[in-house]
């Protein structure tokens, strides 16, 4: 890890009733600050809840300085767009950041890198953080196509917006084949991905390059996080599973202090 300070998100996927998202909420502060405040300090930490629980969870962390991402965002500010929900709505109920391009989206949605990029000039529109994943399957890793797919994604996602609107951008890189298997990436592995995506980003712009905060996600464990987040280009974690559970998502902050 550099002086890029590190984040370590939460994807709680499609789990948790308001009082189960209060409970855990509250739960995970408690988990991190047992030991004193230096997760909150030096750690960007940041949970994505299901839309109905953005608020309340907001309610229940707001003295904490842990933040509040949505899982998704549609590209429209308002109108007729039946089940959506916008940036200036996540922004309402207290989201400060959002995943976008997440792989279960793309494989169960079919959102696309074109649709990706509408979603972050929404979330840029906003002054949300944008949180952009990108991942191969396991198909296009063994064949050989791993960097070349995941800076595509990464490309087309940003398209011609201008380095200086993406100064708090955060990629996340979650090989496909990693997220939800158990299965994960080399530390050597992710690193590799990871200095691709920032290659990328400096060809756009050095200080995009070297500024831009790259998480790995999938299946990342207590037990794995110290080994990845120990290389140069992971800057933190994006973590679903283990981040169900207050103690583990609070060993993983951990580990990137
Ligand atoms: C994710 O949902 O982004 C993710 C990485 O999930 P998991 O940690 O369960 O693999």
């Amino acid at each position: 890890m550099t002086d890029r300070r590190p984040l370590v998100a939460a994807n709680w996927k499609l789990h948790k009733t308001l009082g189960e998202a209060v409970a855990l909420a509250e739960d995970l502060y408690a988990a991190l600050t047992e030991d004193g405040e230096a997760a909150l300090r030096d750690v960007d930490i940041v949970i994505a809840p299901v839309f109905t629980a953005l608020a309340r969870v907001h309610a229940a962390l707001s003295e904490t300085g842990i933040a509040l991402a949505g899982q998704n965002v549609f590209e429209q500010d308002s109108g007729a767009f039946t089940g959506e929900v916008s940036a200036p709505l996540l922004a309402d109920a207290g989201c400060t950041y959002c995943i976008i391009g997440h792989s279960e989206r793309r494989q169960h949605f079919g959102e696309t890198d074109d649709g990706v990029h509408r979603k972050l000039e929404a979330l840029l529109r906003h002054r949300l953080v944008p949180i952009v994943c990108v991942g191969e399957t396991l198909e296009q890793r063994e064949a050989g196509d791993a960097t070349e797919v995941i800076v595509g994604q990464l490309d087309r996602a940003l398209g011609g917006i201008a380095p200086a609107d993406l100064h708090d951008l955060v990629v996340a890189y979650e090989p496909v084949w990693a997220i939800g298997t158990g299965r994960t990436a080399t530390a050597a592995d992710a690193q590799a991905a990871h200095a691709a995506l920032r290659a990328h980003l400096e060809g756009r712009d050095a200080k995009l390059g070297a500024d831009t905060r790259i998480l790995y996600g999938g299946s990342v464990k207590p037990d794995n996080a110290a080994e990845l987040l120990a290389e140069r280009d992971i800057d933190g974690a994006l973590v679903g599973g283990a981040s169900l559970q207050a103690g583990s998502f609070a060993d993983i902050v951990r580990a990137a202090l």
